[in-house]
């Protein structure tokens, strides 16, 4: 009965989650300014994941992706889970999640008890301006040109505080279970994962050729 009553009507702060083709649906719960840290990553591995993805709209004109970081646990695939897929750009990157139906990105992990999520607002179903929180601009010093707005060059103190002090308590909330993403006993990534080749990577990042 719960699950009727959840999916009839959506919670405040909660947004639906959908990728670009609609075979992939989720809901990210409990997304507030006080609950999250809504950022806008420029740096060179954000970058080289869309470029991989090759889907438009994800990438801003300064290289920029827009991103909250949330605990897994508030991030539920609800439709088409069998299109999740994974990729690292190196055999110790970050995991970088996708959906195979139209290449649409879904978050970025360090691990499977790594108790935060960085979900890409692509993969949100609501305009961006409707992300909440005030989106601080981080690794400005990838960015292609220059980007307007308030960005740090890396990560500014205040957004790593803010990051350490969130990461903390959902630490101690247990923030990485239940988790779409990883069999947390196991210490395993849950959906197929793809790791880069350093050729692709670097064609990638236009350094080849
Ligand atoms: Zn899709
Ligand atoms: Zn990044």
């Amino acid at each position: 009965m719960s699950q009727s009553t959840e999916s009839a009507s959506i919670q405040e702060g909660s947004f639906r989650l959908r990728c670009g083709c609609g075979d992939t649906e989720g809901v990210a719960k409990n997304v507030t300014p006080r609950s999250g840290a809504h950022v806008k990553c420029y740096c060179e591995d954000c970058q080289t994941f869309a470029r991989f993805l090759d889907t438009s709209g994800i990438l801003d004109e300064y290289g920029g992706t827009r991103i909250f970081q949330l605990p897994p646990a508030r991030v539920q695939i609800t439709k088409g889970r069998e299109n999740v897929r994974c990729i690292r750009l190196s055999p110790n990157g970050t995991y970088r999640f996708y959906t195979d139906c139209c290449r649409t990105p879904i978050g970025n992990m360090k691990g499977p008890r790594f108790p935060f999520i960085g979900l890409i607002c692509a993969f949100m179903d609501t305009d961006e301006s409707e992300v909440p929180g005030k989106c601080r601009g981080v690794f400005g010093k990838d960015a292609i040109g220059d980007p307007p707005g308030d960005v740090a060059e890396s990560i500014p103190a205040g957004v790593a505080l803010k990051a350490a002090g969130l990461l903390l308590w959902w630490w101690l909330r247990r923030g990485h279970r239940p988790n779409a993403f990883f069999d947390v006993e196991e210490g395993e990534v849950a959906v197929p994962v793809d790791i880069m080749s350093l050729e692709e990577r670097d064609e990638l990042r236009g350094r080849s050729g």
